[in-house]
């Protein structure tokens, strides 16, 4: 029997399997495909990305540094409003080599991590949970003492458990030109309905555009638009759903879930890989696979570190569907340097910003 079972071995899973086994446990990880495949994320993260990485990760995985962002009402040559720091606000990464960087940190520690294994049932007994795959060998039964849902949005342990979907999903398109772009600064184009539209220059990895917007939203016209508008070829194609507003309920009497599966992303941005690792972090410390009764400390650690943060960005996102003069408005006053840390909505009101807002008035 293993103490533990991950299902689906993202960001979360990784981390949380290598956290897990650090801890002395015994940690089965089991992923679908190959480990980061298929490409669904633009891998742009606050600088906290290097606290989770280990010895030579920066070399490997880092593609460019962003300061700020512009904002725009309208479309590609629309009237720009730079949002900036004084320092690197964050930084475009390999998302897929991220994900296989953090798969071996775990199997180091001693977590035994397969890959083409699709997780296809679980059930939770009184004692323990039986989990059943399918892999290369065929079928795999196995049981654990406990099993951590980090099987991305679209849940199988989630549903396997009649545990609460998150409130919504957004549907995210991204594609690639091939010229290097070191700017230092991401576009951000407030057309979809209720979200946005970007541009990321990744260095030699060449520029991506993207889009998310939810059901409904005619998402391939809007992203057709943003791709005339800037008058290039894409390529790579691809997309993938991003949960927003976590369920009341993310664990069961013997599983919990972590990361996308849980909704643990910025609502006003869509990006989670930061919050779903920080939420593995709270599981690995908070939860005991012998004492179910713990997994209450997880809800509560994940929440309290991350609630605020996500109804604030909740706020934010509101604004996105301002009528387009109060945008403007909006938009002219705020912009110019702040210090707000991307993952921390609450720094609104911190020190650094309003520091930075009061030099502003002073000029
Ligand atoms: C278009 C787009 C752009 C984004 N850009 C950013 C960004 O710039 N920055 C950011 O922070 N976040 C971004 N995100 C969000 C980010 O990708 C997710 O929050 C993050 O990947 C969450 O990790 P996860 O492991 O929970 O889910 P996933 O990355 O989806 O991983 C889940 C894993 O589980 C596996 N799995 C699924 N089902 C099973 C099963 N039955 N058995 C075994 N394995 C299974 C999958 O194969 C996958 O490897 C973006 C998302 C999208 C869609």
């Amino acid at each position: 029997m293993y103490d533990f079972v991950v299902v689906g071995v993202g960001p979360p899973g990784a981390r949380f399997a290598r956290r897990a086994a650090e801890a002395g446990y015994d940690v089965l990880a089991l992923e679908k495909g190959t480990i980061g495949e298929p490409l669904a994320c633009s891998g742009h993260v606050s600088t906290d990305i290097w606290e989770f990485t280990g010895e030579g990760a920066r070399e490997d995985l880092f593609q460019n540094e962003i300061y700020g962002a512009r904002f725009h009402v309208g479309g590609p040559g629309s009237d720009a409003y730079p949002f900036y720091k004084d320092a690197v606000a964050s930084n475009v990464i390999d998302r897929v080599g991220l994900d296989r960087h953090l798969a071996e940190l775990a199997r180091e520690a001693g977590a035994d991590v397969r890959e083409n294994h699709t997780v296809t049932g679980v059930t939770e007994r009184h004692d323990r949970v039986e989990i059943v795959a399918s892999g290369p060998d065929g079928r795999l039964e196995v049981e654990a003492k406990m099993v951590a849902g980090c099987d991305g949005p679209r849940s199988r342990v989630r549903d396997e458990l009649g545990l609460p979907q998150p409130d919504e999903f957004l549907h995210g398109v991204l594609a690639f030109s091939e010229e290097d772009d070191h700017q230092d600064f991401v576009d951000v184009h407030l057309t979809p309905p209720t979200f946005f539209a970007w541009r990321i220059p990744r260095g030699e990895a060449g520029v991506e555009y993207g889009l998310a917007a939810p059901p409904g939203v005619q998402v391939t016209k809007h992203f057709e638009e943003l791709i005339d508008g800037y008058e290039i070829d894409v390529s790579h194609r691809c997309s993938g759903a991003i949960p927003v507003g976590p369920p009341d309920r993310v664990t069961s009497r013997r599983a919990f879930l972590i990361g996308d599966a849980a909704a643990q992303t910025k609502p006003f941005t869509g990006g989670g890989i930061l919050y779903s690792m920080t939420s593995a972090d709270h599981a690995a410390r908070e939860i005991d696979p012998d004492r179910p009764t713990t997994l209450a400390a997880y809800e509560r650690a994940w929440r309290d570190d991350l609630a605020r943060e996500q109804r604030l960005g909740h706020w934010i996102r509101r604004a996105y569907s301002l009528p387009e003069p109060v945008q403007r408005l909006g938009l002219g006053a705020l912009s110019g340097e702040i210090g707000v840390h991307m993952d921390r909505p609450t720094s609104l009101v911190s020190p650094t910003h309003l520091k930075a807002m009061l030099s502003r008035l002073r000029g």
